[in-house]
C-alpha cells in the first residue's frame, strides 16, 4: 500500500484545517493562560495556613488530577441536562472544552506555582516587610516575578500538554485539528494521509509557539545578562543628578526628648524555649549600640522583634515615645507599618532582590511608598545613596554580579532610601570574606559618625568597642551587661560580669 501523496499535501491549502489551527491556538492560549492564573491562586490557597482556604484547595488539585480530561469534558458538556440554565454556555462545545481544559490545568498549574512560590527565600518576604512593603506588594514585586522565573520552563512544557490535549475536544464535536481529520477520513478512508497532515499542523504549532515561550523564558533569564560597569564619565554624569537623601537624623539627645527605642520586658519563645527572657533597653537618639554574645543568646532575634519580624509574646517596644509593638494582644498593624518605615534593618545575607539591579533594589521602597515625588526623583536620590556606598559604577548590576561586600553596602542603600531614624544591623559582615570586612564596616562608621541611630549585632569587637557608645552583651537570652566601651576596657573594672565580657572578647587580662 502506498500513501496518496497528492491528496496529503491538498491537506495544507484547506481552510477547514486552517480554522481548526486557529481554534486550537485559541483554545490552547486562553486555556493556559486562565490555567495559570486559576492555578495560581489555587497554590496560594493551598500555601495558606488557614484551613478554610488549603482545605478546599488540596481538594480541588486532588480530585482535577485525579479525573482524566475526557471524563471532565463530557461530564461539562452535559451538565445542562443537570442545569439547564447552563445551557446556553456549557452547550457550546468551544466553551465546554474552555471550562474543563482550565480547571484540569490549573490543578497542574497549581503545583508548578507552588513549587515556585516555595522557591523564594524566606529572607526575601522579610526583606520587603522590613521595607514596610505591604503583604500585597511583597507579592507583586518581590516574590510573584521570581516564582514565575522558576516555574517558567514547566510552565512552557504545560502549554505543550495542553495544545494536545486539545485534541480531546473533538469527543465532544468542537471542529478542532483532529476533529477536521475524523470528518474527512470518514468520508474518504484516507486515514493514514489525514492523520499524517493532522500530525503536521499539531506539530508545526508546538514548534512555533514553544520556540516564542522558549525566547520569551531566555529574556526573563537574569543570570545570562551581561554585567555593565559604568564609566567614569558616565558616574561623573549621573553624580552630578544625583538628588541628596538625608537621613532623617534626629538631633543628639536633647532634654527631655523622648527615647529612639525602649525594649521594656521584652519575652519571646519557640516552643518551651524561652530565648528572650524580659529584655528591658533603652536607646537614645543618635545612640549606637552594639550587642555581643555567644551564639543562640538572642540576639538576632532580639534585634526582629524591633521591626516585627517576630511577635513577641510579652512586654512593649515604643517608638520614638509612640506605642509600636505590644506583647499578648492583638497587633495594631497600620501602627507597625508607619514604625517599620522609621526603621532600616540590614540583615547577615544582604537579601537583595535578585531579579532587580542594585539601582532598583534602592529605588523600590520609595517608589512603593510614594516618597520620591517622581520615577525620576527615587532614581536621582537612590544614584546618591549608591555613591555614598561606592557603588555607583555598579549601579546597573544585578546582585549576583557584585561581591558579597558590594551587595551588603547595596543592601545599607536600600535600607538608607526610607531615610529610617534607627537602622538594625544583624552580623552585616559575618557572611562577607575578611577582605570584604572592611569596606562594610567602613559605611557604618560614617553612618554613627553622622549621628545615626543604630543597633548592631556583631561578632566585630574591636569595631564594636571603636564604633559604640554601648556595648550589650546577651547570655541565656537577658542582657547580661550594658556598658559603655571605655568600662569594659578598664582594666578596674573586674567584677563577674565584666571579667565574662572582657574573656567572651577575648581580651581577659
Ligand atoms: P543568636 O543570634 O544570638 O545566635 P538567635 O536569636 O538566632 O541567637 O537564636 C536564639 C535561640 O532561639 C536559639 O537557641 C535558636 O535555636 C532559637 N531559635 C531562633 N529562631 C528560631 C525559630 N524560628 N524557631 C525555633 N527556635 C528558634
Ligand atoms: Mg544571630
Amino acid at each position: 500500500m502506498s500513501l496518496d501523496w497528492e491528496y496529503f499535501f491538498s491537506l495544507f491549502t484547506m481552510s477547514a484545517f486552517y480554522h481548526a489551527c486557529v481554534t486550537v491556538i485559541v483554545l490552547s492560549t486562553l486555556s493556559w493562560a486562565l490555567g495559570a492564573v486559576l492555578g495560581f491562586v489555587v497554590a496560594c490557597g493551598k500555601l495558606s495556613t488557614k484551613k478554610w482556604l488549603s482545605l478546599p484547595t488540596s481538594l480541588f488539585v486532588w480530585f482535577f488530577r485525579s479525573v482524566p480530561l475526557l471524563v471532565v469534558l463530557v461530564f461539562v458538556y452535559n451538565m445542562p441536562q443537570l442545569f439547564p440554565s447552563t445551557g446556553a454556555y456549557l452547550g457550546v462545545p468551544f466553551i465546554a472544552g474552555l471550562v474543563s481544559l482550565v480547571v484540569t490545568e490549573a490543578a497542574y498549574m497549581a503545583e508548578i506555582h507552588r513549587s515556585g512560590l516555595l522557591s523564594v527565600a524566606k529572607g526575601q518576604r522579610e526583606a520587603g516587610h522590613a521595607l514596610s512593603i505591604g503583604f500585597l506588594g511583597v507579592q507583586r514585586m518581590i516574590v510573584i516575578p521570581q516564582a514565575i522565573r522558576v516555574s517558567m520552563p514547566a510552565m512552557i512544557n504545560e502549554f505543550v500538554t495542553i495544545i494536545k490535549l486539545s485534541s480531546l475536544v473533538s469527543a465532544i464535536s468542537l471542529p478542532e485539528l483532529l476533529q477536521t481529520g475524523q470528518r474527512l477520513y470518514s468520508q474518504n478512508f484516507l486515514v493514514m494521509e489525514t492523520l499524517l497532515a493532522v500530525a503536521v499542523y499539531y506539530v508545526a504549532i508546538v514548534t512555533i509557539f514553544g520556540s516564542v515561550l522558549h525566547w520569551a523564558e531566555k529574556k526573563m533569564d537574569i543570570p545570562s545578562r551581561a554585567p555593565e560597569t559604568l564609566s567614569t564619565k558616565q558616574c561623573e554624569n549621573l553624580r552630578s543628578q544625583a538628588i541628596a537623601v538625608s537621613n532623617a537624623v534626629l538631633p543628639k539627645v536633647e532634654k527631655g526628648a523622648p527615647n529612639a527605642l525602649e525594649l521594656q520586658g521584652i519575652t519571646k519563645s519557640y516552643g518551651r524555649h524561652q530565648v528572650l527572657k524580659s529584655i528591658d533597653l533603652k536607646v537614645k537618639p543618635g545612640e549606637v549600640l552594639s550587642i555581643i554574645g555567644p551564639s543562640g543568646s538572642g540576639k538576632t532575634t532580639l534585634i526582629r522583634t524591633i521591626n516585627d519580624l517576630e511577635n513577641i509574646d510579652g512586654g512593649e517596644i515604643v517608638l520614638y515615645g509612640e506605642d509600636y509593638i505590644k506583647g499578648g494582644t492583638i497587633s495594631n498593624k497600620r501602627r507597625i507599618r508607619e514604625g517599620i518605615k522609621r526603621i532600616g534593618m540590614v540583615f547577615q545575607s544582604f537579601n537583595l532582590f535578585p531579579h532587580k539591579t542594585a539601582l532598583q533594589n534602592v529605588m523600590m521602597a520609595p517608589r512603593y511608598h510614594g516618597k520620591a515625588a517622581s520615577y525620576d526623583d527615587a532614581k536621582k536620590q537612590a544614584l546618591f545613596l549608591l555613591d555614598r556606598v561606592g557603588l555607583l559604577a555598579h549601579a546597573n548590576k544585578y546582585p549576583h554580579q557584585l561581591s558579597g561586600g558590594q551587595q551588603q553596602r547595596v543592601a545599607i542603600a536600600r535600607s538608607l532610601a526610607m531615610s529610617p531614624d534607627i537602622m538594625l544591623f544583624d552580623e552585616p559582615t559575618s557572611a562577607l570574606d575578611p577582605e570584604m570586612v572592611g569596606e562594610v564596616l567602613k559605611v557604618i562608621q560614617d553612618l554613627a559618625k553622622e549621628g545615626m541611630t543604630m543597633i548592631i549585632v556583631t561578632h566585630e569587637m574591636d569595631f564594636a568597642l571603636s564604633v559604640s557608645d554601648r556595648v550589650i552583651m546577651m547570655e541565656n537570652g537577658v542582657v547580661a551587661i550594658d556598658a559603655p566601651p571605655s568600662d569594659i576596657l578598664n582594666q578596674e573594672n573586674d567584677s563577674q560580669s565584666f571579667e565574662r565580657v572582657k574573656e567572651f572578647m577575648g581580651r581577659a587580662a
